[in-house]
């Protein structure tokens, strides 16, 4: 398969789409990236790897944080994990408040905002220092040592984070999260304004990729385990859009408001792609059309 071909043929193919959607704005220091931009990376479990465009320019990873984080949970708390937080589709916006209020602070997924916090505040307690064990997790994945947190990503979005801040109180209020609610959400933080650029999140995504047992910086997973964090990946990666992804792509992904997304055909190959205008739904538009054409051109989907 002439993965290179593919990528540069995609790459030509989405320019109707160049300039369509914009980028988030809510978090006003992602407003300063040039939103004209455009990165894949790809990397097969038998070791090569292809790239085009701005494969290696760092961007905000935003809500992708949510599948490290995760592993990292489930490597700790195992199934326990799941009476806390749910495993089903939202069918809301990430950031939506309604559903956690009916269902009485129990969130859906561990991918939209109210999981993600719940998962933050289960590593707090759970890690003497988790943002040194956030990142070594990372780096330790995809092999570099550079990767850091957007310290200025992550007060701008504190400063600006009324709706994060309504849901921690939510949790709070129903005894879902243990922790101080402040340091609950500035950990979450720093967690979305972790930047990587498309190759090393393509690296990082390997280990997913492959379903055999693994142990990062001492986060151990087992093949089952990898196997159920892609399914929640498939049904609960891109929120209200999540039925839309599985149906133009057909793999399990996920989607960050810094404009990138991550999939794996497992056994196969891992994806990263990125370009910061979204659609309405938070979703890179760019992204998910390459996305689209890379499982049509290469007919490799799991479905
Ligand atoms: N940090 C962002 C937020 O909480 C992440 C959202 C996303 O990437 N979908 O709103």
């Amino acid at each position: 398969m002439d993965y290179q071909k593919i990528l540069e043929d995609i790459y030509m193919e989405i320019q109707p789409y160049a300039g369509k959607g914009a980028q988030a704005d809510y978090i006003p220091a992602l407003a300063k990236v040039n939103p004209d931009q455009f990165g894949i990376a790809l990397r097969t479990v038998s070791g090569d790897s292809y790239e085009y465009e701005k494969a290696q320019t760092r961007f905000s990873i935003q809500s992708i944080s949510k599948v490290f984080a995760l592993a990292m949970a489930l490597s700790m708390r195992g199934e326990d994990l799941w009476k806390i937080v749910g495993k089903e589709p939202s069918g809301t916006a990430f950031n939506s408040l309604v559903q956690l209020e009916v269902e009485k602070g129990k969130p859906r997924n561990p991918f939209i905002n109210a999981g993600a916090i719940v998962i933050a505040d289960m590593l707090i307690s759970e890690l003497d220092d988790p943002d040194a064990a956030f990142l070594g997790f990372i780096r330790a994945l995809s092999g570099t040592d550079t990767i850091d947190y957007n310290m200025e990503v992550a007060e701008s979005e504190r400063e600006k984070g009324y709706l994060n801040a309504a849901i921690a109180n939510m949790l709070k209020y129903h005894g879902t999260i243990k922790n101080d609610i402040e340091d609950v959400l500035m950990f979450y933080f720093r967690m979305c304004s972790v930047e990587m650029s498309c190759t090393e999140l393509a690296q990082a995504l390997l280990a997913f990729t492959n379903c055999q047992p693994f142990d990062y910086a001492g986060f151990k997973l087992t093949s089952s385990q990898i196997k159920r964090l892609n399914a929640v990946m498939q049904t609960c990666g891109f929120y209200d859009e999540a039925g839309e992804f599985s149906y133009l792509v057909g793999l399990p992904g996920k989607s960050g408001v810094g404009g990138g997304i991550v999939a794996v055909y497992p056994m196969r190959y891992s994806v990263a792609v990125w370009s910061p205008r979204l659609n309405s739904k938070g979703n890179s538009i760019m992204g998910m059309k390459a996305l689209e054409l890379l499982t049509t051109y290469t007919q490799e989907s799991i479905f």
